[in-house]
């Protein structure tokens, strides 16, 4: 992998999330750094050129894990390495623990944040590259130039959202509280996303994201998060399963969310599984749900792995997932 030396930039370092609005709100080209572990070697490649960082790191209070009426509200600063161990949260929600726990190597978690996770860059294999690489041939659509190399005739980016956090959240209804110098403002995280790998973020360019909430409603579910990768270990997935799911008491399903990171530009929630509810979890409805995701994911040549491949695995990943939900615990 070719690094470049980084381009010269101000450091800031608020104190509080409104100063952190207020910095972006007063500097265009300012751009958050949180635990970096995404954004430094996007630097060093030349793929990001700001003149201005504003670090997180100094931001008090902004790693609370604090459970309230509403749910669990999850700081955007709280590193991985914590969600992978906070025995409560993973208690209260596996699917998150489970997710944190795969992200990068441990390393890169010990840093590594939520905040920073729900808003990584979209990837693809003609993107995350160094500088002198992407020029040899001769950038692409995303950055710098006109076409894109993995769908050519067509006018958009394809790069695929791979943070692992999302699904997790997704499958569990979060919610996020985005902070700007206009006020705070929630939405479902689901609405933080778009199909545009160019821009997945819906997000405005001077908000900052302060927290998540995971509903007290989702406690209720049994979850879990799983992802196939080309490796095993510290590498991004090729695809990624968050499962949430209630069983009324037949054993027949009486909730099931399901969401996948990884095939598209943005995480999605699969669409189409309330349909499923009522039914008990056998053969039939995991070929219905398998049915969903294969219709719904889209993977691109983004990545060295086959697209076939990734649209497949991420369908048996959530029948995988659903039908041991639907086991139970191991005895
Ligand atoms: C070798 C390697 C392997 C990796 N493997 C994985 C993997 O398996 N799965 C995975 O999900 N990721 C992986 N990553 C990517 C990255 O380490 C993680 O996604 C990490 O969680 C990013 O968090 P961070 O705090 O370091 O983000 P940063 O790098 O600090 O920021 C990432 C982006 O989020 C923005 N941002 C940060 N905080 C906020 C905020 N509060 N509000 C608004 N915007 C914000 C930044 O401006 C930047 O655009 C890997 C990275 C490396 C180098
Ligand atoms: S999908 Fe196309 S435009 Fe997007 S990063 Fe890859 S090559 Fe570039």
């Amino acid at each position: 992998m070719n690094m470049d030396s980084i381009q010269p930039f101000k450091l800031e370092r608020p104190a509080t999330v409104a100063e952190a609005a207020a910095l972006l709100a007063a500097q265009p080209q300012a751009r958050l750094v949180a635990g970096g572990t995404d954004l430094i070697p996007n630097l060093r490649r030349g793929i990001e050129r700001p003149t201005v960082l504003v670090d997180l790191g100094a931001v008090a209070g902004f790693d609370a894990i604090v459970a309230s009426d509403e749910g669990t509200w999850i700081g955007a600063g709280a590193r991985l390495a914590r969600l992978a161990t906070d025995s409560a949260l993973a208690a209260r929600h596996p699917a998150i623990a489970q997710a944190a726990a795969v992200i990068a190597g441990p390393g890169h978690r010990s840093v590594a944040t939520v905040g920073g996770n729900l808003c990584l860059d979209t990837r693809c294999v003609f993107y995350n590259q160094s500088e002198w690489w992407r020029a040899s041939n001769s950038y692409c659509l995303k950055r710098g130039g006109d076409v894109c190399h993995v769908a050519p005739q067509g006018g958009r980016c394809h790069a695929a959202f791979s943070g692992d956090l999302a699904p997790a959240l997704l499958a569990l209804e979060a919610e996020v509280e985005l902070v700007s110098t206009r006020g705070a403002r929630r939405i479902p995280l689901a609405d933080m996303y778009r199909d545009d790998g160019a821009a997945a973020l819906t997000i405005e360019r001077d908000e900052v994201l302060a927290r998540v909430l995971v509903p007290a409603r989702a406690a209720g579910r049994a979850c879990a998060y799983r992802k196939a990768r080309a490796r095993g270990a510290v590498d991004f997935p090729l695809a990624g399963v968050g499962c949430a799911v209630a069983l009324d008491a037949q054993g027949r399903l009486a909730a099931l969310r399901v969401a996948l990171t990884g095939t598209n530009s943005q995480p999605i929630v699969i669409s189409g599984t309330d349909a499923l509810l009522g039914r008990a979890v056998d053969d039939a409805l995991l070929a219905a749900l398998g049915k969903l995701v294969q219709k719904q994911v889209s993977p691109m040549r983004t990545t060295v792995t086959q697209s076939n491949y990734r649209r497949q695995v991420a369908a048996v990943t959530a029948q995988r997932l659903l039908k041991e939900l639907a086991a139970g615990p191991a005895k």
